[in-house]
């Protein structure tokens, strides 16, 4: 099969700018659409062969071996092998031309599986939003009723946006059966296909009659309050999806997804590390030396912990499964309690008095010994 001349094709001079060749190039596409020529076997060839000219001579390398060789010049290497390009080809590598021309199908995404069948389904586009948690919602898990403004499905024409149900006609290209044939050539000879008819996406009836509150479209904007169920133990920076809860799709089509970002609030007392918990102990110099009860919170309430006498400063208290849940798994971390020592920073004479006696004691002079290098397994343990 001779090949046409590619300037011919787009019907451009042999000296014709880019912008002209990319201008040209999109008034024959339009013209021979496939969803403006349903089952046109002649405008599929035009369309086919009108990408194949731009594909040569928008490329500065190829049209210069073009025009210097002719088709020769290219040796079957125009990107698209010997077969030619398909129609998937072209609209993925092409679609951006068509603009909005055609912008209504989610893009030409729907030519799906080699080009042999095609669907084309309205999307409605995804929602984010981010909620904020505090640790006992993360430590139990919550549900979250939010106020989110997004288009939803018309409640006068349920989505359809017809005005009622005789604002529909026939379809005239499909003649009312919602799909068409379509010969297509390949490699492997001719093949018969059939796919959805692209004037009505499949209906076999188009709106003639729009309803009046959405113009036709099926979505209106308005404010839905959508439950969200978080489970336990989600962390700053999780993402969840939830389906279906984004915007709604134009004339009934599939609805996008509610994308929901955690984000955490900082508890006043507790530092939250992955499943565990750390809180930070302040003792007094006299209870360090003779031990004490006291109170740790937690994320529920409070425990009573019991301070041993003769407690270092830096000594970490394992409070096992008082911490939080692991998001989607079993068992539960720890609460770590890291025990300071209060110094005081100032003191009256009469207790600089007693100090100074006390400075003198054996018992007072530091004796590390394995309190020391129990420091340095401790760090160890931090740094696995
Ligand atoms: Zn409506
Ligand atoms: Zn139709």
């Amino acid at each position: 099969m001779s090949k046409r001349d590619y300037y011919e094709v787009l019907g451009v001079s042999r000296n014709a700018t880019k912008e002209e060749i990319k201008k040209a190039y999109r008034q024959k596409a339009l013209k021979y659409h496939p969803d403006k020529n349903p089952g046109n076997k002649e405008a599929e060839n035009k369309f086919k062969e009108a990408a194949e000219a731009y594909e040569v001579l928008r490329d500065d390398d190829k049209r210069a071996r073009y025009d210097r060789y002719g088709h020769a010049g290219l040796g079957g290497q125009n990107g698209f092998g010997s077969g030619g390009m398909t129609m998937e080809d072209i609209f993925s590598s092409f679609g951006d031309i068509f603009g909005d021309a055609f912008g209504d199908f989610g893009g030409f995404g729907g030519f799906g599986g080699g080009g042999r069948r095609r669907q084309r389904v309205n999307r409605g586009s995804n929602l984010r939003l981010k909620v904020k948690l505090n640790l006992k919602e993360i430590a139990n898990g919550t549900e979250k009723k939010i106020k989110v403004n997004k288009y939803v499905s018309c409640s006068d024409c349920g989505g359809s946006g017809a005005a009622d149900s005789n604002s529909y006609a026939t379809c005239d290209t499909c003649r009312g059966s919602g799909h068409v044939t379509r010969v297509t050539n390949t490699l492997l000879g001719q093949m018969q296909s059939t796919s959805s008819c692209p004037t009505c996406g499949g209906e076999g009836k188009i709106i003639i009659k729009k309803c009046s509150k959405c113009f036709g479209e099926g979505i209106i904007k308005d404010q839905e309050i959508i439950k969200i169920n978080i489970p336990a133990g989600v962390g700053k920076g999780m993402q969840m999806t939830v389906s279906g809860k984004g915007n709604a799709a134009r004339r009934g089509g599939v609805p996008g997804d509610l994308l929901v970002m955690i984000d955490e609030e900082e508890h006043p007392d507790l530092y939250r590390e992955g499943k565990d918990l750390i809180y930070n102990l302040y003792i007094s110099v006299p209870e360090a030396i003779l031990g004490t009860n006291v109170e740790i919170p937690t994320v529920e309430s409070k425990v009573k912990i019991k301070i041993e006498q003769g407690t270092q400063p830096g000594k970490i208290l394992r409070l096992r499964g008082k911490g939080l849940p692991e998001v989607n798994g079993y068992g539960k971390g720890d609460l770590l309690v890291n025990v300071n020592v209060w110094i005081p920073k100032k003191i009256s004479a009469e207790e600089q008095k007693i100090i100074e006696k006390m400075s003198n004691s054996e018992s007072f002079t530091p004796q590390p010994g394995k309190d020391s290098r129990g420091f340095f397994e401790r760090m160890k343990s931090y740094f696995e």
